[in-house]
C-alpha cells in the first residue's frame, strides 16, 4: 500500500507545471503569462500578508478530503440555511480533514462569503473550448461568445480554490466527453484551481466487465493533458473520486470490496503511466450514496482517502458526520 505523508502546505510558488507550461510558449505568450504569474505571486504575498491566503488543500498529503456536491438544487433561503447548519458545525468537525462543498454558480459568491473557512468552495464545472489544439490560445481562452459558460479564469479571478471535473451526470447528461475532461482539467490547473475529477462506470459496464477499461480510459484523458500540458502537477493538486454510476443517488451502494478493488487499480494505473509519486500523492475519493450511517465502513479501507457526497451533503449534521468519517479511517490505517 503506498501513502503520502507530507503535511499539508499552503502553494507559495509558481507549481513546475508553470514553469513548464512557459518553457513551451512564444515569447509574446511569455510575456503575458509572466505578467500573469508576477501579478498572482503578488496578490498571493498580498493575501499572505492581510492572512487571507486561501489554503489549498489538495496538495496529495494523503489527508482524508470530503466534498458536498449541491448540484442544481438551492433557493436563497435553502442555501441560507444549509450554510448556517454547516457553520453551526464547526466545532464538530475533526481537524484531520479537508472539506470542499459545491454550491451552484449562481450561489457561489453568496457561500463563498457567508461559508465558514473551515470549507472550500468548489466550483461544479468550468469551461474549455473543445477544438482548440493551440496551447497558447488554449490557457488564453479568457472571455469570448461562449454564452452561459463559466470559465477557469473566472473562477480563479473569485479565488474558488477547487472545481469539480467529469462528474458523470456532465458526462452523461451534459455532453462531456472524456477528451473536453482532460482539457478542462489541464486548463483549469493552468488557472491554478485544484480539481477533482470523476471517473466511474456504468451498471452496464460492471456487469460486462468493462469497469477498468472505462476507468482507465477516462484518467488517460486527463493523464493526456495533464502530462503535456501542466506535466508534474497532477499529484499536488488533482484529487480523483472514484463515482461508480448506478450508486449515484440510487441508494444501492458499492461494496467495501469493490471500492478497494477499484481504488487500488487506479493508483496502481498512475503509478504505471504517470508516476510512483503521483500515486502515493493523490487522494482517491468514493462517492456514491454515501451517507452518515454507512460512511465508517467504507472510511476503513486502506485506499479511500475521502468522500464526495451527493444528497446527504445537503444536511449539516450528516455532512458533518461523514467528514468526521476521517478519524476512523485514520485509526484503521494505523495513522
Ligand atoms: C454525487 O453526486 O457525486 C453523489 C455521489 O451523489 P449521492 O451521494 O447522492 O449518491
Amino acid at each position: 500500500m503506498m501513502r503520502a505523508t507530507a503535511a499539508t502546505t499552503i502553494q507559495t510558488t509558481p507549481s513546475y507545471s508553470y514553469l513548464t507550461a512557459r518553457k513551451t510558449m512564444t515569447p509574446s505568450a511569455r510575456t503575458i503569462k509572466n505578467h500573469r504569474m508576477d501579478n498572482n505571486n503578488n496578490n498571493n504575498n498580498r493575501r499572505r500578508r492581510r492572512g487571507e491566503l486561501l489554503q489549498i488543500v489538495s496538495e496529495g498529503t494523503g489527508r482524508f478530503i470530503v466534498g458536498g456536491n449541491w448540484k442544481c438544487n438551492g433557493t436563497r433561503e435553502s442555501v441560507k440555511a444549509l450554510v448556517e447548519a454547516l457553520n453551526k458545525n464547526v466545532p464538530n468537525i475533526e481537524k484531520n480533514c479537508d472539506i470542499y462543498c459545491c454550491p451552484t454558480f449562481l450561489h457561489l459568491p453568496y457561500v463563498k462569503d457567508n461559508l465558514n473557512e473551515r470549507f472550500n468552495v468548489c466550483a461544479q464545472n468550468s469551461w474549455v473550448e473543445a477544438d482548440l489544439v493551440d496551447p497558447e490560445h488554449h490557457y488564453d481562452s479568457t472571455t469570448g461568445a461562449f454564452t452561459g459558460e463559466i470559465s477557469a479564469e473566472m473562477l480563479e479571478d473569485l479565488q474558488v480554490p477547487f472545481v469539480l471535473l467529469g462528474h458523470s451526470e456532465r458526462r452523461t447528461l451534459l455532453g462531456d466527453t472524456d477528451e473536453i475532461v482532460g482539457k478542462k482539467v489541464a486548463h483549469a490547473r493552468y488557472h491554478g484551481l485544484s480539481v477533482v475529477v470523476c471517473v466511474g462506470e456504468t451498471l452496464e459496464e460492471r456487469e460486462n466487465g468493462t469497469t477498468f477499461d472505462v476507468i482507465f480510459k477516462q484518467l488517460k484523458a486527463v493523464a493526456k493533458e495533464i502530462d503535456d500540458r501542466e506535466h508534474s502537477s497532477w499529484g499536488s493538486s488533482v484529487v480523483i473520486a472514484y463515482e461508480p454510476i448506478w450508486a449515484i443517488g440510487t441508494g444501492k451502494v458499492a461494496t467495501p470490496e469493490q471500492v478497494q478493488e477499484v481504488h487500488s487499480k487506479i493508483r496502481s494505473w498512475l503509478a504505471e503511466n504517470v508516476s510512483e509519486d503521483v500515486a502515493k500523492a493523490t487522494r482517491i475519493q468514493y462517492g456514491g450514496s454515501v451517507n452518515a450511517s454507512n460512511c465508517a465502513d467504507l472510511a476503513k479501507l486502506s485506499d479511500i482517502d475521502g468522500f464526495l457526497v451527493g444528497g446527504a451533503s445537503l444536511n449539516g449534521d450528516d455532512f458533518a458526520a461523514i467528514c468526521n468519517a476521517s478519524s476512523v479511517h485514520y485509526k484503521a490505517v494505523g495513522r
